[in-house]
């Protein structure tokens, strides 16, 4: 099915058409679209969107991809747990993000033990076959959270007890929350992540159109989804109204995935969390229940880092919260470069920096 999405004959036309629309409509400024998701940033730079509509839409990065969202200071907690000899389990991109004085990869150099892994659940194998504490880090939305949630019933049912886990994972509808507070004005629509979208469905985001008359579309991650999801929001604009326009219906359903939810509430509960770039947000994290505590590695493990003022030219910060592009850090593609990444945008295959440096100009 997905081959049907991409290289689509109606592409051009449906390009043409979305231009037409917003020069007929006479909208003499540039749009301003968010892509919340870093696999939209890929997609809009890859298919060449960026460039199409170079006058007429600024897209915008948001703060969708979970390794660019990470923390310095929670980088460092991860370096911490790795330098007490624990056992730390990981997906590989968070590896290679700085924290504030040094990153999971240097520490590996030094004799740190780190398994990359591809899904939660190999962290049961590691744990079972070892004596030490493994900790596994636990980042990601609501995307990845179900299969969080299964490694810990897991383990709970297999009663390990040298597994934990960091839980530094985040969702997603609170976070535009604060981003529409702090950007009044600043974005004309947004561009919903379709994954995420699967599991808590449209119903989460109606507060957008409904509190801040916003456009919103739910997209796919092929060249024709992602036309479908520009030409749903410029359609709002022009017809002055704003609702969430579910285009990824062969994915996506109003209520979500329940049996996911479902999941997810029986092992965590909301909390404050922190953001790279935008410090506390209120219920925008999740955090496991008490029932689960035994596997929390921030009650099990006296974590000590130092809150450190990070003293560098990275904007990463800026870029997720859709204030500054790549092209303009003063790092980008000089010092700052995917072997040598200097903030966490350029690390993941997601981030906004590494898309601009594989496909933008
Ligand atoms: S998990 Fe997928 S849909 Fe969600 S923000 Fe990341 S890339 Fe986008
Ligand atoms: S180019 Fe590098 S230094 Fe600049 S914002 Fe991106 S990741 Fe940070």
């Amino acid at each position: 099915m997905t081959n049907t999405f991409r290289n689509h004959p109606d592409l051009k036309p449906l390009l043409h058409k979305i231009q037409t629309s917003i020069e007929v409509n006479i909208i003499h400024r540039p749009l301003k679209f968010m892509e919340v998701c870093g696999t939209h940033t890929v997609s809009i730079l890859k298919y060449g969107f960026r460039q199409y509509f170079k006058d007429s839409i600024k897209f915008l990065s948001g703060p969708g991809c979970p390794v660019c969202v990470t923390s310095a200071q929670d980088i460092d907690k991860i370096i911490f747990l790795a330098q007490q000899g624990h056992h730390i389990v990981t997906f590989g991109d968070l590896i290679k993000v700085p924290g504030s004085h040094s990153s999971l990869e240097k520490k590996i150099a030094k004799g740190a033990t780190v398994d990359v892994v591809y899904s939660p659940l190999d962290a049961l194998k590691i744990a079972r076959n070892t004596n030490k504490e493994v900790i596994f880090i636990a980042v990601g939305f609501e995307t990845t959270i179900p299969v969080i949630a299964s490694l810990v019933l897991d383990a709970y049912a297999q009663k390990l007890k040298n597994l934990s886990i960091l839980c530094l994972v985040k969702t997603m509808p609170n976070v535009l929350r604060y981003l529409l507070s702090h950007l009044t004005g600043q974005i004309d629509g947004f561009i919903l992540p379709g994954h995420v979208s699967v599991i808590i469905g449209s119903e989460p985001y109606e507060f957008i159109p409904e509190e801040y008359h916003i456009p919103c579309t739910i997209a796919g991650f092929e060249s024709v989804d992602l036309g479908l999801g520009v030409e749903s929001l410029v359609e709002q604009i022009r017809s002055r109204s704003s609702k969430v326009d579910n285009r990824y219906i062969r994915m996506v359903k109003a209520e979500g995935n329940k049996a996911a939810q479902v999941l997810i509430s029986s092992v965590f509960q909301e909390s404050d969390v922190s953001w790279r770039g935008f410090g506390m947000i209120p219920r925008s994290g999740l955090q496991l229940k008490e029932d689960f505590e035994q596997f929390d590695a921030a009650q099990k493990f006296d974590i000590q880092v130092d809150e450190v003022e990070l003293q560098t030219a990275c904007i990463c910060g800026d870029i997720i919260s859709g204030k500054r592009s790549p092209l303009e850090c003063t790092l980008f593609r000089n010092i700052c470069t995917p072997e040598n990444p200097v903030g966490p945008c350029m690390v993941s295959f997601e981030g906004a920096c590494a898309a601009y440096y594989k496909y933008g100009e």
